[in-house]
């Protein structure tokens, strides 16, 4: 422990602005103990704490390899932008640290030398391909929608046998990783990783999972699989390439994916008609002759481009015929099957309903795990979060935010709307659009609203009449959206599912959250849904309340992100006062005043 505080001493003397938190020294001094005894550890830190700190410098003390997973990009950019930057500079032990992101985020030079498309937007591409020296997508202002085509695949990826390998911008990446004692990954790398058999991220014996509250997510959506428009027809253009007559399957396949009558949401079981076309599209491919095909090449008089092509090609058809396969069976009783749709098209989807099996297998593969997060915690229990990952012998700890809610914040909860159930949707919308609208004009703008789904937002947005400027989501990406918002004076987002976590604005610019619904998962979600059937009674105690309350929280946490923010937090769903579960929701949030009367909030708006 005496190391641990001397190292947060120095960084007092040297971090501008930076001050000595006695719970960030506590979670770095459990978290560095969990490591010398290759232990494991849940730990929830409240907003403020510092949890990057408190995991980096015990990880850097150990000396040991580790690995730190996050499930935002945001996060990740703060820990090698910043933090490990500062951390490498102020401290007197020397470490190395890389970042890995997955292969599809580099561009593949081999499946880029294949592609060609007459548009502006491959022509921008292009010239980013002359001058990129990381073959990173970040790199792009804009993604263009082909870039699945020209990324790394797995699939379609011979490792040290292509003939680009050298050059290959992801593997002279990863080549120099192995020398990195931290190494920041993302969720799905390192669940990909598991797939893959601990192949993938060189070997580090220390795990911490930040954002852990997303972990079984991610498992359920990376052990899951995908059938789209863009995996067949790459393989046609593929096989054209190698001569093999294709054209006219191509109709075909448009014909299957490329539909009007796309429903807004998921929807399951994936309905009969579009197994039956499933059939016939595997059919007209006619996948096992195409192998026999590419078979009949003699290897010994092909170059290596070719030969590299003919394997990767016949490794690609294979996945693919089992994924066809996969949909046309249906008989994994621990998946859910359903169709979404994507910009025009439908998207056949598997994901994994419970994750639990595939996280002890994660974490078997190192010596010690820390899981952090700010909200992992219900009523002040781990016991939702472990039993969701079949979690048994962890060490636990919760630690406070050291923010001072009483003061900084107040929690306005409206008690005369109708509750927001089926029945009365429509009136709460129309009604909680007018409570919107004058808690908006008591914090003159500077708010963040968020709401539980697209319809409601698209209504607000239609139908809300205030005098400061505001955007809704899905007009442009969210990380402009922000921008946007930091550089206009009292501006209003509102929002839904992306902007409830992760959001970072401190100060003025945010001084009100309103959260329009209690954030319960929609019946509709198909993962949700069967996660449900399969608890039967218990569905709403152990599932449907505990990850609300999670999403509450993370939503919450958006308002008050420094000791020297103030503002308001609106909750619009009044069954918070009026439900028997209500009082477990309001005691999983930090402690501060409450307001039923609009006039308070206006009251607390000019007394700061
Ligand atoms: S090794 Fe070859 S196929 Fe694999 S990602 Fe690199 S360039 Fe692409």
């Amino acid at each position: 422990m005496e190391e641990i505080e001397s190292v947060f001493k120095l960084l007092e003397k040297t971090l501008p602005g930076y001050e000595v938190r006695p719970q960030q020294i506590k979670m770095a001094g459990e978290v560095y103990s969990t490591f010398l005894n290759k232990d494991r550890l849940i730990v929830e830190a409240g907003t403020g704490v510092g949890k990057s700190f408190a995991y980096l410098i015990p990880a850097i003390l150990t000396q040991k390899k580790t690995i730190i997973s996050t499930a935002s990009i945001a996060l990740q950019d703060q820990l090698v932008n910043k933090d490990l930057l500062f951390l490498q500079k102020a401290l007197p032990q020397k470490f190395s640290y890389a970042i890995l992101k997955g292969k599809n985020n580099y561009l593949c030079l081999k499946r880029e030398r294949e592609f060609s498309e007459l548009s502006s937007d491959f022509m921008n591409f292009r010239k980013w391909t002359m001058e990129t020296k990381t073959g990173d997508k970040d790199e792009l202002s804009y993604l263009p929608e082909f870039w699945s085509k020209v990324c790394g695949d797995s699939d379609d990826c011979n490792v040290v046998k292509c003939t680009y390998y050298k050059d290959c911008y992801y593997y002279r990446h990863y080549r120099s990783l192995y020398r990195k004692d931290i190494l920041v990954v993302n969720h799905h790398l390192l669940v990909f990783d598991l797939l893959s058999d601990f192949n993938l991220l060189p070997f580090h014996e220390q795990l911490v999972i930040d954002e852990a509250h997303q972990i079984e997510d991610v498992i359920s959506h990376v052990m899951g699989s995908i059938l789209n428009h863009s995996r067949i027809t790459w393989l046609l253009y593929r096989l054209r390439s190698l001569k093999i007559s294709v054209e006219h399957i191509f109709e075909s396949v448009d014909s299957f994916f490329k539909r009007k009558d796309i429903p807004p949401h998921a929807f399951y079981p994936i309905p009969q008609d579009i197994i039956d076309g499933v059939i016939k599209l595997h059919s007209v491919l006619s996948l096992n002759n195409v192998l026999e095909r590419l078979d009949n090449y003699n290897e010994e008089e092909l170059n290596d481009e070719l030969s590299d092509k003919i394997q990767t090609t016949k490794k690609y058809i294979k996945s693919l015929e089992f994924t066809i396969n996969e949909f046309i069976e249906q008989d994994d009783r621990n998946k859910v099957y359903f169709v979404t749709g994507n910009k025009g098209k439908i998207e056949l989807k598997s994901n994994l309903i419970e994750s639990g099996k595939h996280f002890l297998a994660l974490e078997k593969g190192f010596e010690s795990l820390v899981m952090t997060s700010a909200t992992l915690a219900t009523g002040g229990s781990f016991f939702f979060f472990k039993q969701r990952l079949g979690i048994k012998d962890f060490k636990e700890m919760i630690i406070g935010s050291p923010f001072n809610y009483h003061k900084q914040a107040l929690l306005y909860i409206d008690r005369d709307l109708p509750p927001p159930d089926k029945e009365n949707n429509d009136l709460f919308m129309k009604e909680s659009l007018k409570v919107i609208e004058a808690l908006i004009r008591a914090s003159k703008g500077r708010a963040l609203v968020l709401f539980t789904s697209y319809k409601h937002l698209d209504y607000a947005a239609e139908h809300i009449s205030i005098d400061y400027p505001f955007k809704s989501q899905g007009k442009m990406p969210p990380s402009r959206m922000i921008d946007w918002f930091k550089k206009t004076p009292n501006s209003v987002l509102l929002a839904t599912t992306t902007f409830w976590q992760g959001i970072d604005i401190k100060g003025e610019d945010l001084s009100l959250v309103i959260i329009v619904k209690m954030p319960f998962g929609s019946p509709g979600d198909p993962v949700y849904d069967e996660r449900c059937k399969r608890l039967g009674d218990r569905w709403f105690s152990d599932l449907a309340l505990p990850s609300a309350i999670l999403m509450l929280r993370q939503g919450f946490g958006r308002l008050i992100r420094s000791s020297s923010d103030y503002g308001v937090v609106a909750i619009l769903d009044s069954r918070l006062l009026k439900s028997s579960y209500g009082k477990i929701i309001l005691s999983s949030l930090p402690d501060l005043k409450i307001a039923n009367d609009i006039s308070e909030v206006e009251k607390f708006f000019l007394s700061i």
